[in-house]
């Protein structure tokens, strides 16, 4: 199927975008890699009369040594996550997960921005952010806030952002001595999207969990920490028993329901699976 006709506008810059997101007021949609928005609207169920292409804005797609941070463009591509080096080096849990997003062709034109302002409930990214302590940065025409990545996921394909305002830069904590992390995924076999996807990022002090944070995709209506599992860490040894009984929480005051996906004790078994797995491996990393 064919989208319906719309009028297309190539941004300059944030300010550009800005300024055309005002002017056609409710009818607009910004345009990043079309990845998500695209199939959307050959589906109909979207038909914004103008796209603002913002994929063609030189500097929102840099990534950047922060220093305590890495500072990453919106429009940065999967691909290019994948491969940085101060990614790899810094923050390398989001490299493993941005290379488990769909296949070379989605990661060489899905940016990071479109990903998260998509907030797809089985999307990679969402888990990592919630893991990784992110910080978006959204621009709009009041200027430019901060959102942390526990407030930005509100519900199915829903966000903090708000109208007119759109994601610039996402910022993520560097990650030093002591700090490991690990996703593991179980991937729907015809889309590639996670029926479920486990974030973990541990620290490890002494022989003491110190800090984790765990974040789950799909298997809600939007990605979310799973706290039983976080406070079932903190404080105790880094050690195979704790990971084991910290994983049995995974599924700690979740509802499923049995779908074409699987039974509800099915997709409780994954994200305990998946959770122990995650652990083990951020756990290994921690110390190695
Ligand atoms: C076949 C296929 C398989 C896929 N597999 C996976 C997978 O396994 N895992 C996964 O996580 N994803 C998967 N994806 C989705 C892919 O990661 C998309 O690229 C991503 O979800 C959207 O990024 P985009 O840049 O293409 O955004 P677009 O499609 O351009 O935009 C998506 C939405 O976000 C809005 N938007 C874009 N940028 C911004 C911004 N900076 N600020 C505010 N709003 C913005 C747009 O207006 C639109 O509403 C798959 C997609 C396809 C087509």
């Amino acid at each position: 199927m064919y989208p319906a006709s719309f009028e297309y506008h190539p941004a300059a810059s944030v300010q550009d975008a800005l300024a055309l997101l005002a002017k056609y007021g409710d009818e607009p949609k910004l345009l990043a890699g079309g990845h998500s928005l695209i199939p959307v609207m050959k589906l109909r169920f979207a038909s914004p009369a103008h796209l603002i292409d913002i994929g063609r804005i030189p500097a929102l797609s840099a990534i950047t040594d922060g220093g305590s941070a890495v500072h990453i463009g919106a429009t940065a591509r999967h691909a290019s996550v994948v491969s940085s080096p101060v990614v790899r080096q810094k923050v390398p849990l989001l490299a493993e997960v941005a290379s488990h997003i769909g296949d070379p062709l989605i990661r060489n034109m899905g940016t990071i921005g479109g990903s998260l302002a998509h907030a797809d409930p089985a999307a990679d990214l969402p888990a990592a952010m919630l893991a990784l302590g992110a910080t978006l940065v959204a621009t709009g025409p009041a200027g430019t806030r901060t959102i942390a990545a526990d407030d930005f996921f509100t519900d199915v394909f829903t966000t903090a952002l708000h109208p007119g305002e759109m994601l610039t830069e996402i910022r993520v904590p560097a990650r030093g001595a002591g700090s490991g992390g690990a996703y593991e995924k179980n991937p729907d076999p015809a889309s590639g999207y996670a029926i479920v996807g486990i974030a973990a990022q541990v620290q490890v002090s002494g022989g003491t969990i110190t800090a984790a944070r765990v974040g789950m995709t799909g298997l809600g209506p939007k990605a979310m920490r799973l706290a039983a599992v976080e406070g079932a860490l903190t404080g105790k040894p880094a050690t195979a028993a704790t990971v084991a009984a910290a994983a049995a929480h995974a599924a700690d005051g979740l509802v499923f329901v049995d779908d074409a996906r699987g039974s509800a004790a099915y997709k409780g078994n994954l994200a305990r699976v998946h959770t122990r797995r995650a652990l083990a491996r951020a756990l290994a990393a921690a110390t190695a």
